[in-house]
């Protein structure tokens, strides 16, 4: 396009130059948009080849005037018109298809202007032919540009494309008027054309990349929008409860129906729900927070929660992930219901450390558990006391009533000094009618309150038989405290033997084992006393060999004091195991 003004004189030239450098400057920064890099980067070098081949033609105009020779000249002339068009031609086709015609077009429309050029230049001398060559190769390429430039408009955001295009189309209109020398000499005046056209240009370079990255957006959006609505549709067909809640404020916003179900959300409510409304233990969920801070993901999380309707907590295992989804931070939790497993595992634990039958702890947690309280309250300078408890005439509820009724004592008997206890005092079945207890924190005086408190609140327990049969019951116990003894097992035998005490003193009783007691008790060989008791106390033993039984009258063989235990009127009076007449 290049009007011979621009070189004659150095202020047109330099803005010239300017401009141009304004161009590439803006092709650097435009051309970080990938879809427009080529395109723009070629068309700016076609400029500056088509620049230079103007140059070429105003020194032609010198050589000319001095009456030189020419020819060479006009041939790199028409070389540089000739690489110019076809770098428009590459650029059109990177506007239009974002590639390149095929090789042999372009090779084939260079090698056709390159012959053309030698033909008319060298082989048959063609003066008005060169003339049309030098026009029409730029008019050419700035067809092609402002064609590929308006086929753009089509594009969504296209600010850049239609100024580009209009500019583009008027410089190709110039062209054209001066290939029909409608012109005249005016077109070689307008020396600012080019400048004004690379200003143009490179604005228009400039809003091609907004637009081209406004387009990237929108695609990204629409790409965001359709993995959302993907993941959307995972999570409501997955075959577990998904739940996804933003992280700010903890907002539930998206619930399959499994979750729905599980925690009973109603749907509709479902945006006041937030994550944290489920969580039953605050612990639970602080701890969970703060693993996702150090970790962003959580596999396998036991939690505890509770669902909208019903305070029942129950166990879930859970995974949280924390993910970016519609432009929030949230967590992806997924769940699994695991109170099945975590019921199985109560009960195992259960099973190892209680006894089925009165739920109470059996011997050996006891034995554990004591021992290590016993460590505590040694380091504490605490006393503590142990009370062994052994129901009274019991053979005779299981002779008298049967097994059945047997249990239910011992259930009834259980529960009654459980409740008659404190909190921390820890109570077990030692084996068979005898119970343990440990009390922290208590020396013999009170122990022997609580002892009896234990006694009166079972004695005044009334049982019924199958057969409507009131069935009462009394316990005999022997206690021992830290005076005597820190080690459990001897607690345990010097208790025993407080009981064999109270048994042999008329049953229904306290007695207490003393340090002074623990002389004579170990002077006196307690192993035979503890293979006694293995046989279970006086009742049985050989010295007091009596077979006890309610209904063949062994009340014969009774002491006094044990005598009014059997009541003769059973059917409508309770009968009372242990307990005097008087005391009724
Ligand atoms: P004493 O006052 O001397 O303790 O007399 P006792 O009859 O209570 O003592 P003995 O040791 O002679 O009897 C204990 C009975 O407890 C014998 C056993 O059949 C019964 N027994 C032990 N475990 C259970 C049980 O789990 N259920 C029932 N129903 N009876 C049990
Ligand atoms: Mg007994
Ligand atoms: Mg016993």
């Amino acid at each position: 396009m290049g009007s011979f003004d621009i070189f004659s004189q150095s202020q047109f030239l330099l803005t010239t130059l300017s401009m141009l450098g304004v161009l590439f400057l803006s092709a650097l920064y435009a051309g970080r948009s990938v879809k427009i890099r080529a395109s723009l980067w070629l068309l700016s070098f076609a400029l500056l080849v088509d620049f230079l081949a103007a140059g070429m033609g105003y020194r032609i105009g010198i050589v000319y005037a001095d009456g030189g020779s020419f020819i060479s000249y006009i041939f790199v002339e028409l070389v540089l018109y000739l690489l110019s068009m076809v770098l428009m031609a590459l650029s059109a086709s990177q506007f239009l298809i974002h590639g390149y015609p095929e090789k042999w077009v372009t090779g084939g429309v260079s090698g056709l202007g390159l012959f053309a050029i030698v033909f008319f230049l060298v082989v048959f001398p063609d003066g008005g032919m060169v003339e049309n060559m030098r026009q029409i190769f730029p008019l050419a390429g700035f067809v092609y540009i402002s064609i590929s430039l308006w086929s753009e408009i089509r594009q969504k955001n296209k600010g850049g494309y239609i100024l580009a295009a209009l500019a583009t189309s008027v410089v190709a209109g110039l062209l054209l008027a001066r290939f029909f020398k409608m012109l005249g000499q005016f077109v070689n005046d307008m020396w600012w054309l080019s400048a004004a056209y690379y200003l143009v240009m490179s604005f228009a370079y400039l809003m091609m990349y907004v637009d081209s990255v406004k387009d990237e957006l929108l695609k990204n959006e629409g790409q965001i929008e359709k993995n959302n609505e993907r993941l959307q549709e995972i999570i409501k067909s997955a075959p577990f409860p998904i739940i996804i809640s933003r992280v700010v404020d903890d907002k539930i916003i998206l619930a399959n129906n499994n979750a729905i179900k599980l925690f009973g959300i109603d749907g509709a409510d479902l945006d006041q729900c937030h994550f944290r409304d489920f969580f039953a233990d605050a612990d639970n969920r602080r701890l969970l927070s703060e693993r996702l801070e150090q970790e962003r993901v959580v596999q396998d999380f036991e939690i505890l929660v509770k669902t909208h309707g019903s305070d029942t907590p129950f166990w879930l295992l859970a995974s949280v992930n924390i993910i970016d989804y519609n432009y929030d931070v949230v967590l992806y939790s997924a769940f699994q219901d695991i109170t099945s497993r975590k019921t199985r595992e109560t009960l195992l634990k259960n099973q190892a450390t209680r006894d089925p039958l009165t739920s109470l702890y059996n011997r050996r947690y006891f034995e554990d558990e004591v021992s290590k309280q016993i460590l505590n309250a040694k380091a504490e300078q605490q006393p503590f006391s142990v009370l062994m408890l052994d129901a009274d005439f019991f053979k005779k509820v299981n002779d008298t009533y049967g097994h059945k009724v047997g249990d239910k004592v011992l259930i009834e008997l259980s529960s009654t000094a459980e409740r008659a206890l404190r909190d921390n005092d820890i109570v077990a079945r030692y084996g068979g009618e005898e119970f343990v207890v440990f009390l922290p924190g208590i020396g013999a005086e009170q122990a022997r309150l609580v002892a009896d408190r234990v006694r009166e609140s079972i004695a005044a327990v009334v049982v019924y038989s199958d057969d409507n049969q009131p069935v009462k019951f009394t316990v005999s116990i022997g206690v021992s405290t830290s005076e005597v003894s820190d080690n459990v097992d001897m607690l345990i035998r010097t208790a025993d033997e407080a009981l064999y005490r109270a048994k042999q003193n008329g049953r229904n009783r306290v007695e207490i084992f003393t340090p002074d007691d623990l002389r004579h008790f170990e002077a006196d060989g307690q192993k035979e006393r503890k293979d006694e008791s293995q046989n279970h106390h006086p009742a049985l033993d050989k010295n007091n060999n009596m077979e006890i039984s309610l209904l063949d009258g062994a009340e014969a063989n009774l002491t006094e004091r044990e005598k009014p235990l059997v009541d003769a009127n059973r059917s409508v009076k309770p009968i009372v195991l242990g307990v005097d007449e008087e005391d009724l």
